[in-house]
């Protein structure tokens, strides 16, 4: 048997991956409810998110979509919307081919001449961080009104405080060095027009995960946690439930997130332990506001240069065509005080920026937090991280945050345990 321990979006997948496979297998989830940090409501007729508001319908999303029968509630956004940054007094929009970059008024003349200079630029060095590396291959301006916002957004950290190694080795690893990053950035994989759209699904994000769990309901246990996990006598492990039930695993998945895993960890692996104990984590705080507004487009970042507490703002309403709402995220390593205020303050601040940023009133909705892996410096508590054979972590700490890499990570996992002796490829000495 196989045991995974969380049932948010990486558990689940893996869930659908085994039972395609045939294998044996439980996944564990403390809470009441599955999806982790992915949620969705309906409040007064409108779908609001609480976790990622959209996903790239990758192969991977795309294959899991139609294995739990979800197609015909994808809604896809028009990869034509413009998407902004503000900077300057008004919002200004993102280039994303050449003749828009030309064209653009994000940047200044001589910002644009110095990105052109980014080909003649080394490649990124190991131990730099993505700020340093940004500015020197594209220049200041470009780092603060275009490449430190977009970037820095995905994680809600800020770039002076990420390693290139860790948050930027895809880049790395599609060596980078020598190449124009530019070019890739408006022709290839960074395009959003020749890569796959964002989509979502009508009733939220949460469909997504409400379908897997339909599918692999039989192996899942609701408000059951991992309580604690020791080797077996045959090189095998046993996964104690915190009700008192016992499963003889070949192989425990850790999906849960780093605390708790370090928590399972601790009798057994006690540096593994420490290990993810050191990882940051980014407080986020997300105001749901409601308002009538003449905005197309996909949404807005912040310049790093301005002032404001928002960080950037999804239109819901334009992207996904839900009636009126736009979702406000402030707070992580740039502001991290921000989750802490109050509700009220929050909200009074999310809707009195938007009006200064759009020119539109808006009501906030409601309040509400949660937190992603941070990716920044904390990360290097990963270098030497081992665990003994058996035991694996699947998360969004661990690999790529976005859904599409948790999906991909998961399907290749699967297959990875389930392997048969003789199978192409199969790793020698593996129980
Ligand atoms: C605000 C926000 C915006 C995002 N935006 C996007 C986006 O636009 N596009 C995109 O693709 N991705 C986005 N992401 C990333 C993506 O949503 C997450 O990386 C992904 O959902 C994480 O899933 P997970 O299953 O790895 O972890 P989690 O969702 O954290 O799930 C871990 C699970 O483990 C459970 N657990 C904890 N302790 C125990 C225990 N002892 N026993 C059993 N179970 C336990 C928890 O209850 C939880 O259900 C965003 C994330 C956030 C937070």
């Amino acid at each position: 048997m196989i045991g995974v321990v969380g049932a948010g979006v990486t558990g689940l997948s893996l869930s659908v991956y085994l039972e395609e496979r045939r294998a044996d297998h439980v996944v564990l989830e403390a809470r009441p409810r599955a999806g982790g940090v992915i949620r969705s409501s309906r409040v007064d007729g409108r779908i609001l998110d609480y976790g990622p508001q959209r996903t790239r319908a990758t192969p991977a999303v795309s294959e899991m979509v139609g294995l739990v029968g979800l197609e015909h509630e994808v809604v896809t956004v028009d990869s034509h919307l413009p998407l902004f940054v503000y900077r300057g007094g008004r919002l200004r929009q993102v280039p994303f081919s050449p003749g828009e970059l030309i064209r653009t008024d994000l940047l200044s003349w001589r910002g644009k001449l110095r990105l052109l200079l980014e080909p003649l630029r080394r490649g990124p060095e190991p131990d730099e961080t993505v700020a340093r590396f940004l500015v020197r291959k594209f220049g200041r301006e470009a780092y603060e009104s275009l490449m430190g916002p977009l970037f820095g957004g995905l994680y809600g950290s800020d770039p002076a405080d990420m390693f290139v190694r860790h948050s930027l080795a895809v880049l790395m690893d599609g060596g980078a060095t020598g190449r124009s990053l530019l070019w890739r950035f408006l022709r290839g994989a960074f395009n959003r027009r020749t890569s796959p759209p964002a989509i979502s699904f009508r009733d939220g994000m949460e469909a997504f995960v409400e379908a897997m769990l339909e599918r692999v309901r039989h192996r899942v246990r609701l408000e059951t946690p991992a309580a604690r996990l020791k080797a077996g006598k045959n090189g095998d492990w046993i996964l104690r439930s915190a009700d008192g039930d016992e499963y003889q695993c070949s192989d425990v998945v850790l999906t849960l997130e780093a605390e708790r895993a370090a928590d399972l960890l601790e009798p057994t692996v006690p540096d593994a332990a420490d290990r993810l104990r050191r990882l940051h984590y980014n407080d986020l705080a997300l105001v749901h506001l409601v308002g009538e507004c003449p905005l197309e487009g996909l949404g807005y970042q912040i310049s790093f240069k301005e002032s404001f507490r928002t960080r950037g703002v999804t239109w819901n309403a334009s992207a996904l065509k839900r009636k009126g709402i736009y979702t406000a995220f402030l707070g992580g390593s740039r502001d991290p005080d921000a989750t802490a205020l109050p509700d009220d303050v929050l909200k009074e601040i999310a809707a009195r920026e938007f009006r200064v940023i759009t020119g539109c009133r808006v009501q906030p909705l409601e309040v509400s937090r949660t937190r992603i892996p941070a990716w920044d410096r904390s990360w290097t508590a990963l270098d030497d991280l081992s665990l003994p054979s058996g035991l694996h972590l699947c998360s969004n700490y661990e690999s790529r945050v976005g859904l599409p890499g948790r999906l991909a990570r998961a399907r290749e996992l699967a297959a990875r345990l389930t392997r048969r002796p003789g199978d192409e490829g199969a790793e020698t000495g593996r129980r």
